[in-house]
């Protein structure tokens, strides 16, 4: 008798599903006036969907810039180790055998990453101060320009055509110095190439999606694609830029996008960073989401894909769509564990 759907979901998600972009210390930080948001807002969503990693991103909002980047990045990890240390469900984990021990011991494994390094303003020393407090991957930008380098815009076409800063080239070379994973995702497409140009390690792009499905710069293209590929890096799956359309953001459009990475440059490159922004979109005021539509575009959520608890859709879509079990532990884990054993 061949196995019933649901034991197969259950199978495959045990060992756990590792997603490596999530802006939860930002919103730790907008709630630093509550205790046990982790155990109360987030761990029943987590536990639901057995997420066992989370690329947990230090990001600072325009409001907060330039003064306050500094201390509001701070902040926000100090807020990730406090609610962390009143769990015993969590673990900061800072190399591949902490995220080991912690995943045996059934915790949920955080990786502090950086998405645009506003933070460090233009010194160099700082990036030793945030290694020390655990940030283990960074991408020197968001869709704004910093010090470091120039972000994609959304739109098919309009970033800046330089590449990174001598600052932006300097993090890069501490990073690989020191063992931080670099992270493409949002970086300007000559950027993009100077990174690689520069660098040995594989490089990953968290969070992401194909440009043919959302033909934005902030996306990825094919040419994009295979150069990942070749440096046998990762790609992690983006959850709210899967269509321009609302109706076309569906969770078949976001497993089309995982199928083309893998046509592209094999499933070993591709991983899950699903950027669960919804959370975050619902507290804002009208003004703000109005503000976000004109900045950059209207996130268009995936309905049966928008917290952690729904990552069993996936697991299931994934084995509708026909493939085999290896193929999905690869996607839900494996590649972004590979990752982490080879760099950290
Ligand atoms: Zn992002």
């Amino acid at each position: 008798m061949p196995e019933p759907i649901e034991d197969r979901i259950e199978r495959l998600q045990a060992g756990g599903i590792i997603d490596m972009h999530f802006d939860l210390p930002m919103d730790l930080y907008e709630k630093r006036q509550r205790r046990d948001v982790l155990e109360t807002e987030f761990l029943p969503e987590l536990e639901a969907g057995n997420i066992c990693v989370i690329g947990a991103a230090i990001y600072i909002e325009d409001r907060y810039l330039p003064e306050s980047g500094l201390r509001v990045a701070l902040d926000q990890i100090a807020r990730l180790y406090a609610e962390t240390a009143a769990s015993d469900r969590f673990a900061i984990c800072k190399n591949y055998r902490e995220i080991e021990a912690a995943r045996e011991k059934g915790r949920i494994a955080f990786l502090i990453t950086m998405e645009g390094v506003e933070p460090l303003g233009t010194d160099l020393n700082q990036l030793r101060v945030f290694y020390e407090l655990g940030v283990r991957s960074i991408g020197l930008t968001h869709v704004r320009t910093n010090a470091a380098g120039h972000g994609g815009v959304f739109a098919a076409s309009g970033s800046p055509t330089e590449g990174l800063t001598a600052f932006g080239r300097e993090v890069v070379h501490e990073c690989e110095e020191l063992g931080v994973i670099i992270d493409l995702a949002h970086i300007n497409p000559a950027g993009f190439e100077e990174i690689l140009s520069i660098t040995t390690r594989p490089p990953i792009v968290s969070h992401t999606n194909v440009r043919g499905y959302y033909d934005i710069e902030r996306n990825i293209s094919d040419e994009q694609i295979k150069m990942i590929g070749e440096r046998r890096g990762v790609i992690g799956a983006n959850s709210i830029l899967v269509s321009p359309r609302q109706e076309e953001s569906t969770l078949d459009r976001y497993v089309d996008h995982i199928e083309h990475i893998a046509r592209l440059i094999g499933i070993d490159s591709v991983g899950i960073g699903f950027d669960f922004f919804e959370f975050i979109y619902r507290q804002w005021p009208e003004s703000r989401q109005k503000e976000l539509a004109a900045k950059f575009t209207t996130p268009h959520f995936i309905p049966d894909l928008t917290n952690h608890s729904h990552a069993r859709n996936l697991t299931c879509r994934l084995i509708e769509r026909g493939f085999n079990d290896a193929d999905i532990e690869k996607i839900l884990r494996r590649n972004w564990l590979r990752i982490f054993e080879e760099l950290l």
